[in-house]
């Protein structure tokens, strides 16, 4: 079959985005994911089965069925802003890696067009789909949530040790630009001590230079509403700029990375 055929799933499609990657870009979210962070600000995401979710009181259906023809059209009409910017097509989610094919094929049909791709990922899945991408992957912006797997299981649902293993395999692989980012969540992970455990797991991945810590927000709250599932984050404040600016000295202090807040 034609790769260009291939389908996936997908939720959402974002584009003129200014994160997640180098210059403007655009954004194809993809349906699943086999975390359940509490955090979560993409809830609607989480399942792979098409849902619906009331917004602003009306049933809107999450989930749609697209081929890599279909998309990589639509991610072409931004090209003069790639080129302008250094942008280019980034694949979030949900976990791109829950649909490997579809994202191995739509990531190669950006290559094969000269379009700079990227992909938001945790790394939950076995080391060789996630190698299938690595030919046809610019950047890989990996989450590393924390260092210590039980706080890790009790948080998200699983235990980190395949992600941290698969951290080290892509980062020795040297086959894509790996750069860690960290969401500063807290009552999980925003004392100095664990920001600091993640920045020197972080300093021995070989050609990795630089880790975002990416401050907690409410965004998503409304739409778990909307699915009817319970918030389980009611009542956390996000951090603050000053504990932000704290954690990033934190890094500074245990390792040589280029540490930024957002990105
Ligand atoms: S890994 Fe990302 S998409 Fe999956 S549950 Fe966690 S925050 Fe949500």
């Amino acid at each position: 079959m034609d790769y260009l055929e291939t389908t996936g799933r997908i939720f959402d499609v974002q584009r003129y985005s200014i994160h997640d990657g180098p210059g403007i870009r655009t954004i194809v979210f993809l349906k699943g994911c086999v975390l359940r962070c509490r955090w979560c600000c993409n809830p609607e995401s989480q399942e792979y089965a098409i849902q619906t979710m009331k917004v602003q009181g009306e049933d809107k259906l999450i989930g749609r069925d697209v081929t890599v023809r279909e998309m990589i059209e639509l991610v072409e009409k931004d090209r003069p802003y790639y080129y302008r910017s250094g942008g280019g097509l980034t694949l979030s989610g949900g976990e791109c890696l829950c649909q490997p094919g579809f994202s191995r094929d739509l990531l190669r049909a950006a290559k094969e067009r000269g379009i700079n791709t990227a992909i938001e990922s945790m790394a939950c899945a076995e080391y060789g789909r996630m190698e299938e991408l690595f030919p046809y992957l610019d950047l890989y912006l990996m989450d590393i949530k924390h260092t210590n797997p039980v706080k890790h299981k009790e948080f998200t649902g699983r235990s980190n040790e395949l992600m941290l293993e698969n951290a080290r395999k892509t980062a020795l692989s040297g086959q894509t630009k790996l750069v860690i980012r960290v969401p500063v969540i807290p009552t999980f992970n925003d004392t100095v001590e664990e920001i600091q455990d993640i920045a020197r797991f972080a300093a021995t991945l070989p050609g990795v230079d630089k880790i975002h810590l990416l401050p907690y927000h409410r965004l998503g709250q409304d739409k778990y509403e909307g699915l009817g599932r319970e918030y389980l984050m009611d009542g956390i404040e996000p951090p603050s700029a000053e504990h932000m600016d704290t954690l990033k000295r934190a890094v500074h202090a245990v390792c040589n990375l280029d540490c930024q807040i957002g990105g």
